[in-house]
């Protein structure tokens, strides 16, 4: 039998998806001075959320939660949902958009410390 890979890659722009987004307008709200969302994807399923700020600072905490549970998983329990778990990292923008100039840079100094894939 021929070995048929079902490796998953994303080649679309990464977005939101819907639950995320309803957790992103609620960082949102509690963070006025954010800009963008970084969204962190954890390959458990997992997610780490944090508003920016425009000079690319931490505009709130760190924000872990895990989709219809009421907890992350007990292996983020441990490692706090480790770099080395990070399968995709993005940030969403607030409206209106910063700049491309202004997206890049910030994008550098919040993403360049994460590995956007693995
Ligand atoms: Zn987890």
């Amino acid at each position: 039998m021929a070995k048929k890979s079902s490796k998953k890659i994303k080649q679309t722009a990464l977005v939101a998806e819907k639950n995320e987004e309803a957790m992103i307008e609620g960082i949102l709200e509690g963070s006025p001075d954010g800009i963008g969302v970084v969204v962190v994807r954890l390959d458990c399923g997992c997610r780490k959320m944090a508003a920016i700020a425009k000079d690319g600072e931490p505009a709130s905490k760190v924000i872990m939660y895990r989709d219809q549970a009421e907890s992350i998983c007990p292996k983020c329990k441990e490692d706090n949902g480790d770099f080395m778990r990070v399968t995709e990292s993005f940030i969403h923008w607030t409206k209106p958009e910063p700049t491309e100039a202004e997206k890049e840079s910030i994008s550098a100094k919040v993403l360049g410390t994460m590995p956007a894939t693995h």
